[in-house]
């Protein structure tokens, strides 16, 4: 009875807390300079969030809630490619399998605390069903972490075909994959049509495997992801109507004509991918197929992906977005991405600012929401000390992260 009673008593005090977070709050932010997002910059302006949403952007003499007058203000940055739930174990090992869901949702805990703590207040997990378990723990323990958007599993050509004779599935069990990952809880379907680096990324999945899948996904609404890397897998899955390529390591000046022609957004991983797992050697090596050819393959391709990067950035009205493939070693160093992106492959400033934020959103379709700072979107917002459109690297200098208008860290005073 008294167990109960304390129960009701905390129901209730929960209840309050929630009460008090929906009173209509107005925060205002001075920002010494602010990045929009799409281009655009102005020195000494106010943000003014009312419900966590942004409700003006303009010049205000009065006092504000935040004076960040000697920092540049930003959007939350945006990481389209993630695997939240990847990490290493006690013992240093990439952990591929074998532990409890509780355990993974424990790391990911961690993982997501610091992706959003280095800015990052919106990711995309392409991905597994405990994704799923993570997001939920996320809300109902209140604990810090980026909006988490999740492909929940990932098809390949074998997806649904395991009785066939060869194993293989035909179009339409790719279809009904897609539709079973959508009932499943899918943000997005999350496709392989080439092999992964580290076996050669010659094309996995058939055209038609493809046309069906992203056929299918796009009957339904969603969008797919699909990892490619040899110009054959690439060109059969923007000819299949697909959303976004990702890595695209051995693309050609045509594949990459060919995106941009279509429309297709593209996500090259040129910056912290491949160098994580050279960095991580000894914590990957032996498990699955991270073999020494895996990691000779991966050394090679370093000066490959820059290269690509930079016949990209030249290719006119290809829409390059922000995504790293921050697997286990790399949560919350997301933003190096954008320091090679500009150092090496010389993309300005400014348009890795853009991508990283509104680029981003619009290929993931939340361009409405978030991606920004204008009136209408959520306050996800990032304080900088410096000028990134001098120094992109002061982007690893985060102080101050604000989603949904609610402060997740501040060392700004
Ligand atoms: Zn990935």
């Amino acid at each position: 009875m008294v167990r109960l009673f304390f129960i009701a008593l905390t129901i209730v005090s929960v209840a309050a807390v929630l009460a008090t977070a929906q009173v209509p709050q107005t925060i205002t932010i001075r920002a010494g300079t602010l990045i929009d997002g799409r281009g655009g910059s102005q020195q000494n302006v106010v943000v003014t969030i009312r419900d966590g949403k942004i409700v003006a952007v303009g010049r205000s003499a009065g006092p504000v809630t935040h004076d960040l007058s000697r920092f540049t203000l930003l959007p939350g940055f945006i990481d389209t490619h993630v695997h939240l739930l990847w990490h290493f174990g006690a013992d240093g090992r990439f952990v591929s399998g074998g532990e409890s869901r509780e355990d993974r949702v424990k790391a990911g805990i961690v993982n997501a605390r610091a992706t959003v703590m280095a800015g990052f207040t919106t990711v995309q997990s392409v991905g597994e069903a405990g994704d799923l378990d993570l997001r939920k723990a996320l809300d109902e323990q209140h604990l810090p972490g980026p909006r988490l958007l999740t492909s929940v599993r990932q098809l390949n050509e074998r997806t649904g075909g395991r009785g066939n004779p060869n194993g293989l599935a035909t179009p339409d069990q790719l279809r009904a994959a897609v539709r079973e990952a959508k009932t499943a809880g899918a943000d997005l379907i999350k496709l392989f049509a080439s092999a992964s680096i580290r076996e050669g990324g010659k094309q996995t999945m058939t055209d038609e495997q493809l046309q069906a899948a992203c056929g299918e996904a796009n009957a339904l609404g969603l969008r797919t992801l699909v990892h490619a890397h040899s110009p054959e897998s690439i060109r059969a899955s923007v000819t299949a109507g697909c959303t976004t390529i990702e890595h695209g390591n051995f693309a050609t000046d045509e594949v990459l004509k060919l995106m941009a022609d279509k429309g297709t957004y593209f996500d090259p991983n040129v910056g912290l991918v491949l160098q994580n797992y050279l960095e991580h050697k000894a914590q990957y090596l032996g498990i699955g197929n991270y073999t020494d050819e895996g990691f000779a393959a991966m050394e090679k391709a370093v000066p490959v992906v820059i290269d690509m990067f930079r016949r990209a950035l030249k290719t006119p009205h290809l829409k390059i977005v922000y995504g790293t493939d921050a697997v286990a070693g790399a949560h919350g160093r997301n933003i190096e991405e954008a320091v090679v992106r500009v150092k090496d492959g010389g993309q300005t400033p400014m348009d890795a600012i853009v991508s990283l934020t509104s680029r981003s959103a619009e290929s993931m379709r939340v361009q409405d929401r978030i991606g920004a700072i204008a009136p209408g979107l959520e306050a996800d917002l990032v304080a900088v000390s410096g000028d990134p459109l001098a120094d992109i690297t002061v982007l690893r200098k985060v102080a101050f992260v604000m989603k949904g208008g609610a402060v997740i860290s501040d060392t700004t005073r």
